[in-house]
């Protein structure tokens, strides 16, 4: 048979998809929350990428629960790419996305229920475990050497001296009777000896530590395992018959109210007994003004509960009407949310960050384009919008390969340009040849609700 080499696996398997915003890997700030002009995939925006590292902070500190986070600022100013920046910095934390808030109601459910599933999927729940120590496993040991030196010497501990000439150190079995020490972050067993002084060893070892005499005869206790799940799971897994399948075939339906209180109840249960503690993590709610009055009154007590997650929503809506209402308010969000929001705002890009963030997306997409064509492409975001200019370099490769070329020049630029058309152009076009579409007996100002 045909050995396939390892590159040629590596080729086949390398169909990656380029999102939008695949460039960006964190926030891009240093140690001290200060900005880098250019780091992580992020380009400026430099005050609202360092109040997004605030947050992230008290996240991962665990200080703010419950709270609400609005970005808002024009279209294409980085507010998802900020929101993204905040979710990769936060790391392993549950993080659940209604990417469009749209997308927050849809057919199978009410909206309160989607948003209710979206509440809990960033909810994390670490549950501890306990299992047995078995008789007979080794584990590390730390001894004091004079009672244990005998043995040492004997050769039925593979010990080493810590060099304090102290105690030793080394590996051997447990035994009934036998001290051990429990790391309850790690689970790793250490054992002291036939005794212990708790005062000594507890400082020596420290608070997270678990001492347990193992009684004579009958080896116990105590290795902690930790499990992480979300609410969500566990309301899937409770709620159907065909149990954690449908997590993955996402066909969760709606789950009953009192299925989530008793798991609420029994979470608390857990919590008191000091066998779970609650992780909130963060629900982004892309184009938030696409949720109604009902939906911000949910909002508004979800974040009540103390187990709430970080919630990061945003918008780039200015005055406009709070859906389900005939009232307005600024950025279509009912005023008593807005009031709970810290609201951070992104500002419209120069042209050296525009410029900046094109070669960002050239590297990622792997083009090579001459410094001509960027300054063209760069000029082209800033008189439209840096998004279209970002599509425009997916094109602009395209064209340059259609001409056998290998560095798109600004000819391609111009190809495409010519080819596609930007929002002005295309509003200008509608406006010139309104009367032959369709419908264009509307007037102006009507039709342009949501
Ligand atoms: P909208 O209001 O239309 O939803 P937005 O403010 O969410 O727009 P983004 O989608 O985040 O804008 O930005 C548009 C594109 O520019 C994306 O590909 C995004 O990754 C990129 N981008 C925006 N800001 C930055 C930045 N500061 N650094 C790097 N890339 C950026």
């Amino acid at each position: 048979m045909a050995e396939i080499k390892l590159s040629e696996m590596r080729d086949l398997t390398r169909i990656e998809r380029i999102g939008a915003h695949s460039h960006i890997r964190g926030l891009g700030l240093d140690s001290a929350l200060e900005p880098r002009s250019s780091s992580e995939g992020m380009v400026g925006q430099t005050a609202a990428r360092k109040a997004a590292g605030v947050i992230v902070k008290m996240v991962q500190e665990g200080k703010i629960a419950g709270r609400a986070v609005l970005l808002a600022g024009q279209p294409g100013t980085g507010k998802t790419a900020i929101a993204m920046g905040m979710a990769k910095s936060i790391g392993q934390k549950p993080l659940s996305q209604c990417s469009q808030a749209a997308n927050c109601s849809p057919l199978e459910m009410s909206k309160t229920e989607a948003l209710m599933q979206a509440f809990r999927k960033a909810i994390g729940v670490r549950i501890k475990e306990e299992t047995e120590v078995i008789e007979g496993e080794v584990v590390e040991v730390q001894i004091d050497r004079p009672r244990w030196r005998g043995s040492v010497q004997d050769g039925e501990i593979d010990s080493e001296d810590d060099g304090n000439g102290d105690c030793a150190l080394g590996k051997d079995k447990v035994q009934s009777g036998d001290v051990i020490a429990i790391d309850k972050a790690s689970g790793k067993i250490t054992k002291l000896g036939r005794s212990f002084s708790r005062s000594r060893d507890y400082d020596a070892m420290g608070p997270q530590t678990k001492f347990v005499q193992c009684p004579d005869g009958e080896l116990q206790k105590r290795k902690e395992v930790v499990h992480c799940v979300t609410l969500h799971e566990i309301d899937v897994i409770n709620s159907r018959t065909q149990g954690f399948l449908a997590l993955f075939t996402g066909d969760t339906g709606e789950i009953r109210t009192e299925v989530r209180e008793q798991i609420d109840t029994k979470v608390a249960e857990w919590r008191e007994e000091g066998k779970a503690e609650i992780v909130p993590g963060v629900l982004f709610i892309d184009e938030v003004h696409m949720l109604d009055i009902e939906c911000f009154s949910f909002l508004n007590r979800a974040l009540e509960n103390d187990m709430a997650p970080i919630l990061v929503v945003a918008t780039n809506r200015g005055i406009t009407t709070i859906r389900g209402t005939n009232y307005k308010s600024p950025h279509g969000i009912p005023i008593d949310f807005l009031d709970r929001l810290l609201i951070i705002s992104t500002q419209p890009y120069t042209p050296d960050d525009i410029r900046k963030i094109l070669d960002i997306r050239c590297q990622e997409e792997d083009v090579e384009m001459s410094e001509d064509a960027k300054v063209l492409l760069t000029k082209i975001g800033e008189d439209t919008s840096l998004r279209y200019a970002i599509n425009l370099i997916t094109s602009a490769t395209l064209a340059c390969l259609k001409r056998k070329g290998r560095i798109v020049e600004m000819e391609d630029i111009s190809r495409v340009y010519g080819l596609f058309y930007d929002v002005k152009r295309s509003t200008q076009y509608l406006m010139e040849y309104q009367s032959q579409y369709m419908f264009s007996e509307v007037t102006a100002g009507e039709g342009d609700e949501d």
